[in-house]
């Protein structure tokens, strides 16, 4: 398996720490509002690279965090009379519905900043020791100098960065030994959350959070670090600096970066203004849509929004879905149960498609191709399964779409809609095998109705449904 590694820009082939399992970091949204199109690109894009590594036998130990203390939130929450806490609360509870339906799984473990202040005291506490940071009035810096590799993972060179430096310094941080120095922990302001350390009264800096929570979850070196191409420079290379001066090892074997989600040719981004949130979106599309507009396109180009791609990405997914349902029907009126000779010739095709997928997805996560596979695995079903197929045969293609689905996180097979008729005539059923005194029959139309999602309510005036 292939990834490309933003550290050596260059692909490379995926070998783990521990053989068989895979611990991967990948950096969450600040909650201060909901999730935009493009905060979602990498949950999803990532999110199917946990999936891939499972399919291949991998366990995977998968961490992202929520940043809940932020200028942003703080910001909110003066405006709106809340405590910063109640905003974080507020929108971590926002994202993670919105992770649900795009079929985004929770991770292992979403760590949230202000959960970690110890471990963050503590590595501070150890660079000032190891005389890689420094306090100036309450403020803790990172002597970035001392660091040599500093710039590896952005590929900038710190002479450059240093007669740019001025742009680095921000009002406030005359005191900084260097321009490239930066901050591990700030003194609060008026108003401001904060926690007690041995420099001030404040909180940590943004950078110093992930490196703590990476450590704390996941061990001193991880298999592979994530995020979005604008956390590069500064921040991942920042990450770098704190945890490689700390401990002494590398920090991440594999740096993966998606690019970004664009409107109009530009970055969607809040300060922007150019944005989308997931829930806007979700009022006009099934979410499955917009995952599969994202997957469309390999994770390192960027994908420009448009209304005309989503309708195409609308009408791809309900080709999909429609072969599905026109596999259901053959299954369910199949006029023979197990597959021909010829059949199980052609069921060995079937194989060819995993492994076409699977190509893809090793190279360096493909999804475009392998949705490619997905399609031509659906022509393959509308060409060869047919009323005169076998009940197994038509079964076995379509457990193979729905396997390859699975890995990308789509769901092709919708709900098959529960019918009023359909509910009345199994109450009446069970009405009759009650006074039958077929309490056994009775009851397993109970709980057949249960896994339509319907209740039944025994009511003196009779029996009563409702949907769940
Ligand atoms: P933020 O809340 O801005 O820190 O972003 C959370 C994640 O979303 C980070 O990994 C960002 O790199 C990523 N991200 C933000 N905007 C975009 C975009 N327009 N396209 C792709 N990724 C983005
Ligand atoms: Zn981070």
């Amino acid at each position: 398996m292939l990834f490309y590694n933003t550290l050596n820009k260059k692909k490379e082939e995926f070998v783990p720490i521990v053989p068989g399992k895979v611990s991967i970091y990948v950096c969450g949204p600040t909650v201060y509002d909901f999730i935009h199109i493009g905060n979602a690109r990498p949950m999803i894009v990532f999110d199917t690279l946990r999936r891939y590594l499972e399919h291949k036998g991998y366990e995977v130990n998968y961490v992202s965090n929520f940043t809940d203390v932020d200028d942003k939130i703080i910001k909110k929450s003066i405006e709106e009379g809340i405590s910063a806490q109640e905003v974080a609360e507020r929108y971590i509870k926002e994202c993670k519905q919105d992770m649900e339906h795009m079929n985004v799984r929770p991770a292992s473990t979403h760590p949230r900043a202000t959960q970690e202040i110890g471990g963050m005291i503590g590595m501070i506490s150890d660079l000032i020791e190891k005389g890689y940071a420094y306090e100036k009035n309450g403020t803790v810096y990172f002597r970035t100098r001392k660091f040599k590799e500093y710039g590896k993972l952005s590929h900038k060179n710190l002479d450059d960065l240093r007669s740019g430096g001025r742009s680095l310094l921000v009002t406030g941080e005359d005191e900084k030994e260097d321009p490239l120095d930066f901050v591990l922990w700030k003194p609060k302001k008026e108003g401001e959350p904060y926690w007690e350390s041995p420099w001030s009264d404040g909180r940590p800096g943004w950078h110093i959070e992930c490196s703590v929570m990476a450590k704390h979850y996941l061990g001193a070196t991880i298999d592979i670090h994530a995020g979005g191409e604008d956390l590069v420079f500064p921040h991942h290379e920042n990450e770098i600096a704190q945890s490689e001066c700390c401990n002494g090892v590398p920090f991440a074997n594999y740096w993966l970066h998606n690019a970004f989600l664009n409107i109009d040719n530009r970055k969607m981004s809040k300060s922007l203004g150019n944005f989308f949130t997931v829930r806007e979106i979700e009022k006009h599309y099934d979410l499955q849509i917009l995952r599969m507009f994202m997957l469309s396109a390999h994770y390192r180009s960027p994908l420009n929004f448009s209304h005309d791609l989503m309708e195409s990405a609308k009408s791809s997914y309900e080709r999909i879905c429609n072969a599905v349902d026109n596999l259901n029907f053959l299954i369910q009126n199949a006029k023979t149960e197990e597959m021909s000779e010829a059949e199980a010739g052609k069921a060995k095709e079937l194989d060819g498609f995993t492994q076409q997928f699977d190509a893809a997805m090793d190279d360096d996560i493909n999804t475009a191709d392998a949705f490619a596979a997905v399609f031509d695995l659906v022509r393959f079903a509308n060409s060869e399964v047919s009323a005169d197929s076998s009940k197994a045969f038509a079964q076995a293609v379509k457990d193979e779409i729905l396997m390859l689905g699975d890995i990308l996180g789509m769901k092709f097979e919708k709900k098959a809609e529960v019918l009023d008729s359909d509910i009345e005539a199994l109450i009446e059923e069970r009405q009759a095998a009650r006074k039958a005194k077929n309490f056994a029959r009775a009851d397993e139309i109970r709980d057949q109705l249960a896994g339509m999602g319907i209740t039944l309510l025994d009511t003196r005036e009779g029996v009563k449904w409702k949907r769940a």
